[in-house]
């Protein structure tokens, strides 16, 4: 523990983030990295207490979450940073995360949320602090490519380059073991790349790290979808095993009347076609959906429909609401979510600050249930219906009350859908005979991530269901350690 007094004297400090009104103006990333004399100070705030629930990344009945899901050794470096080992810090980091500059940018980190600084102050900035170890890594030549000493002969293909992918390819072919991945995209990243817009996690970022995994070895092969381009069978003949990270991107919908008219679009359909326009040339081929000018109405609380919200406002969009069918959260925890879950409370994201920015106030309206679409005379959407509801249970089932009188008519010219996904896509699941779960999901155990059919194994949101970057990473890197125990019959991956 670098500094036992460091809690008391220090207060949590963030990093800058560039003016709302002037990022909006383009498509950068926008933290600032701090000063690393103030990051010591934010380490040495650290009190090492002992019991660290930071980073036990586990579960409590089976959702609410306690601390870093890839076991981060949070304390640890902490201490480093406080006494400037940089170096030593980011090899503490690698050991459990392959990829901190992805989480650094975009994880909602549950390690503060469970701090115990945070039973009685604000939480130690871990995640800034491991943003920071990371970005240093970089920019002083740490971070090298580091090819395995041997190969096994064996040969592992992986379905999918999202982070659960790439976890596992790069934990698989550290073992030595010849790693192919096959994205259906034309870019690799799953969702970092086309979910999650750039100005959160640039492309450049994502880049950087794959560039160091091809010189690594592994081959990466795009614009292949595995049971389509590619015979699913093919995949028994070619390879020693298989990993299914194919996500869990089918959108669920809005099944109001009037869902049909043109302008109504689900968030990733908008969200994709905005970076692979930016991507490819800067926005010039206008091969997007565009919010210039027009009213946008985001249907979802989440994570997605704050992307859409940054995106509409870059592009220049006349009016923005999003709705969300829950109640405004309170500041403070609720006594069923106490320290040290994930604390489900009251924030607002950069998406809702940059909007407070441009229109003078927060965009979210809560309680918000669509009754209808309405269109004009072309079928495009103009209008959107709502009414107010409570969310109540009865006999264990969540029912939505509607509230008499509420009911609120909305301009719209573009409406975004983002209230989640239903699950994987099944086609290839179908072709492979690879079961799922009632709730759609790849039926493997959590640990295991083996399906029912030999030698194919499961990870990331095909089998836990939409989550976050960290999780992915998480059971990428549980994966490959037990695709490495089928091949070789042990393994010495964490
Ligand atoms: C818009 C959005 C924003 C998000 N923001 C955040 C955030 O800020 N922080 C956070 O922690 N989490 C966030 N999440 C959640 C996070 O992105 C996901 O939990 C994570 O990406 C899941 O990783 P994955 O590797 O399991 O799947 P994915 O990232 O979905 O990757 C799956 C990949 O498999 C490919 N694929 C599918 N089928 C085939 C096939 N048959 N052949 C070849 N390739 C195939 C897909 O094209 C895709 O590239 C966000 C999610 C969305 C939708
Ligand atoms: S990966 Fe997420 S939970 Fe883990 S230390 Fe980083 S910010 Fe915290």
């Amino acid at each position: 523990m670098g500094k036992s007094t460091g809690f008391m004297e220090y207060k949590r400090e963030a990093p800058a983030k560039k003016d709302p009104l002037a990022r909006v103006k383009n498509w950068q990333e926008f933290t600032i990295l701090m000063p690393e004399d103030k990051l010591s100070e934010q380490g040495a705030r650290c009190m090492d207490c002992a019991i660290p629930f930071c980073q036990a990344g586990t579960t409590m009945d089976g959702s609410a979450e306690i601390g870093c899901p890839v076991h981060n050794l949070i304390p640890e470096w902490n201490d480093l940073v406080y006494r400037g080992k940089w170096k030593e810090a980011l090899e503490r980091l690698h050991k459990t995360n392959n990829f901190p500059e992805f989480t650094g940018r975009v994880c909602p980190a549950p390690c503060e949320g469970s701090c115990t600084v945070a039973i009685s102050d604000d939480p130690v900035s871990i995640k800034s602090i491991e943003f920071h170890i990371v970005e240093k890594g970089f920019k002083e030549g740490w971070i090298k490519p580091e090819p395995p000493k041997k190969r096994t002969g064996k040969k592992v293909a992986v379905i999918g380059s999202g982070p659960a992918g790439l976890a596992a390819a790069a934990q698989l072919n550290k073992a030595g073991h010849t790693v192919t991945v096959f994205e259906k995209d034309d870019r690799v990243g799953g969702l970092l790349t086309y979910g999650i817009p750039d100005v959160k996690l640039s492309f450049e970022v994502l880049q950087r790290r794959v560039r160091l995994l091809e010189e690594e070895g592994i081959t990466f092969v795009t614009n292949t979808e595995i049971g389509k381009d590619y015979p699913a069978e093919k995949l028994n003949e070619e390879f020693d095993s298989t990993i299914l990270c194919t996500g869990a991107q089918v959108p669920r919908d809005v099944p109001a009347k009037g869902r049909d008219l043109k302008g109504i679009h689900y968030a990733m359909e908008f969200l994709k076609k905005n970076t692979k326009s930016l991507l490819d040339s800067n926005h010039q081929d206008q091969n997007y959906l565009s919010a210039k000018g027009k009213n946008v109405i985001v249907i979802g609380g989440g994570d997605t429909g704050v992307d859409c919200i940054t995106t509409s406002l870059r592009h220049g969009c006349e009016s923005l609401v999003q709705f969300d069918i829950h109640p405004e959260k309170n500041k403070d925890r609720e006594p069923l979510n106490p320290w040290p879950l994930f604390p489900v409370v009251y924030s607002q994201e950069d998406g809702h600050k940059e909007a407070e920015a441009v229109f003078g106030k927060d965009p979210r309206a809560y309680k918000l249930q669509t009754t209808k679409f309405v269109g004009d005379e072309n079928g495009n959407v103009k209008e959107l219906h709502t009414v107010e509801v409570d969310t109540v249970y009865e006999n264990g089932k969540k029912l939505r009350k509607e509230i008499p009188g509420t009911e609120r008519a909305w301009k719209a010219d573009l409406v975004l859908l983002a209230i989640g996904f239903t699950g994987p896509e099944k086609h290839l699941l179908d072709e492979l005979k690879v079961e799922t779960t009632e709730r759609s999901t790849v039926d493997a155990e959590y640990g295991k991530y083996s399906t029912n059919v030999e030698g194919v194994f499961a990870a990331g949101d095909n089998r836990r269901g939409q989550s976050l970057v960290v999780w992915a990473i998480h059971e990428g890197r549980e994966a490959a350690r037990e695709v490495d125990r089928y091949l070789m019959g042990s393994s010495n991956l964490p």
